[in-house]
């Protein structure tokens, strides 16, 4: 269970039940009353060995952006929705944007608003829309300290349209699996070689613990999408991937097999993760590698097109091996 280091709230959550609730559960942490929980200039301030202290507090505020960005992957809108950035530090985690500023949980009181806008914009359309509602967290993380994730489902099921959908690296489903869903929730779950989870996803769950999840998820009628994200080209990538399709294939239930679906994403970088990295986890593997990587304009890296087709082969060769029934929407 985490247990935050310090609060730093906007004043004005007391004014939502979610903030209440949230003052009432950490009333013996100390607190810190901020203006904006987009700057707090304390953080900002703090070197970048501080990266990983950073995260052990717990900021609270309202969320005034509320943009649907249009999606055509295995969504119509990315939604920003109830949390943004994780206790967990994923090394390559894109929602590292700007040195510390991204880094650390925030949650977001106003949920109801949130949602309210997903159902209107749902019953609005005349097609079907599905809604990303986790692009900027983790959902079943920031389930296990606000209940949210619950609520959102219990308080979505009986809208007339849409569906959500969310990724996540955590195994901690046993709140949502008791849910009348309706068969409206999509999760998909990001998988990787146990090795890389070690080295590289520095607080999120162990690959047996996700794949129990995905079965047990499956059980409760979700539907279920598997992402193997982000493929990292170290040394044995080969044997890695090799290794966790065929134990995916051993250890999934036929349920799952019969229609789950996969998304294949290749790790991009950039010269903010090599700065932070190197000085807050400075014993850790360096992702960056300058004879496999190309800039992909303002500080990004990604894997050179050629290395990137060879390896994209061969993850198509192995999934045809252990799910050849199995869609895949995409390698990108
Ligand atoms: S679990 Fe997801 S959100 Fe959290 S650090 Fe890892 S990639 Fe980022």
């Amino acid at each position: 269970m985490f247990k935050p280091k310090a609060i730093y709230f906007e004043k004005d959550i007391i004014n939502y039940p979610l903030g209440k609730e949230l003052m009432e559960k950490y009333k013996d942490i100390p607190k810190v009353e901020i203006e904006n929980h987009n700057n707090i200039e304390e953080m900002r301030k703090n070197p970048n060995s501080e990266f990983a202290n950073m995260k052990r507090n717990l900021i609270i505020g309202i969320r005034k952006t509320h943009k649907f960005v249009e999606n055509h992957k295995t969504s119509d809108y990315l939604v920003p929705y109830t949390s943004s950035g994780c206790t967990a530090a994923c090394m390559y985690c894109y929602l590292v944007c700007n040195y510390n500023k991204c880094a650390y949980l925030r949650l977001f009181v106003n949920r109801e608003q949130m949602l309210d806008k997903i159902i209107k914009t749902a019953e609005k359309s005349e097609k079907e829309l599905t809604f990303e509602i986790g692009s900027n967290s983790d959902l079943i993380l920031e389930n296990t300290i606000t209940n949210n994730l619950v609520w959102t489902i219990e308080n979505f099921k009986n809208t007339e349209k849409g569906k959500l959908t969310f990724p996540t690296k955590f195994d901690m489903v046993d709140p949502i699996l008791p849910l009348d869903h309706k068969g409206k929730v999509t999760i998909r779950m990001s998988v990787n070689p146990e090795e890389i989870i070690n080295k590289v996803e520095f607080g999120t769950s162990r690959l047996t613990g996700r794949i129990e999840a995905i079965n047990k998820l499956k059980e409760a009628g979700y539907n279920i999408g598997i992402l193997i994200a982000p493929v990292i080209l170290v040394a044995n990538w080969k044997e890695l991937y090799q290794e966790l399709i065929q134990r995916l294939s051993q250890e999934l239930s036929e349920k799952v097999k019969k229609d789950a679906f996969f998304e294949i994403i290749f790790m991009t970088y950039s010269y903010v993760h090599t700065k932070i990295n190197e000085e807050a986890f400075p014993n850790s593997i360096n992702l960056y590698n300058k004879d496999i990587m190309t800039g992909r304009g303002r500080g990004k890296y990604w894997y050179k097109n050629q290395v990137r087709s060879e390896a994209e082969i061969f993850l198509r060769e192995q999934m045809n091996k252990y799910f050849p029934n199995n869609k895949i929407e995409y390698i990108v």
